[in-house]
């Protein structure tokens, strides 16, 4: 009986914990130049999806290699005051914090002030992301509207809907068109 019990209580604790957010100190991010603005929206109406064009990862430390890779192209190549995306998220599953919850980011010019832009680390042209990055993306949007984070009928967008640009890249952005709450219309 009691083996049992155990058996149930490690499925439960299984199936809560597939969200993983590791924070900015958690990947050694450096420090924002400047605070960045609250979203001028907030909760926000809009999710905007990324892919990063750059080599993908499967693993923790690869990932947290290109999380930094694009915060200093961010801000040592763009002058940014930091990395752009509110959320990063890799193909080893994780999501790593970036300019986080409530903050404008710069993702999507018009869609910023707005919006989240989750960012998947890859080049999605001819193959979406795998199963994790796809499932840790949906999860993520999940926890934001459950917790108050993202209007709960927000919409959600490819960066390719609002500007000059095939990211998130074709066959990611063909699977996100079937996801919940997109929209034709940002
Ligand atoms: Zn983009």
């Amino acid at each position: 009986m009691l083996a049992k019990i155990c058996i149930l209580a490690i499925c439960c604790i299984a199936a809560t914990q597939s969200l993983n957010i590791i924070s900015r100190a958690g990947w050694g991010a450096r420090p924002a130049k400047w605070a960045s603005n609250n979203l001028a929206v907030n909760p926000p109406s809009h999710v905007a999806i990324h892919h990063g064009d750059s080599p993908s990862c499967y693993n923790k430390a690869a990932c947290t290699s290109r999380v930094k890779s694009y915060q200093d192209w961010h801000m040592d190549g763009n002058g940014w005051n930091d990395i752009g995306y509110n959320f990063v998220v890799g193909e080893d599953g994780n999501v790593y914090e970036g300019q986080g919850w409530g903050k404008h980011g710069a993702h999507a010019v018009p869609l910023n002030r707005m919006s989240i832009g989750i960012c998947v680390i890859g080049s999605f042209n001819g193959a979406a992301p795998n199963a994790a990055a796809q499932k840790a993306v949906q999860e993520l949007i999940a926890y934001g509207v459950s917790n108050g984070k993202i209007q709960t009928n927000y919409k959600l967008v490819g960066h390719r809907q609002v500007d000059n640009t095939d990211c998130p890249g074709t066959a990611f952005y063909n699977v996100i068109k079937g996801w919940k709450n997109w929209s034709a219309n940002p």
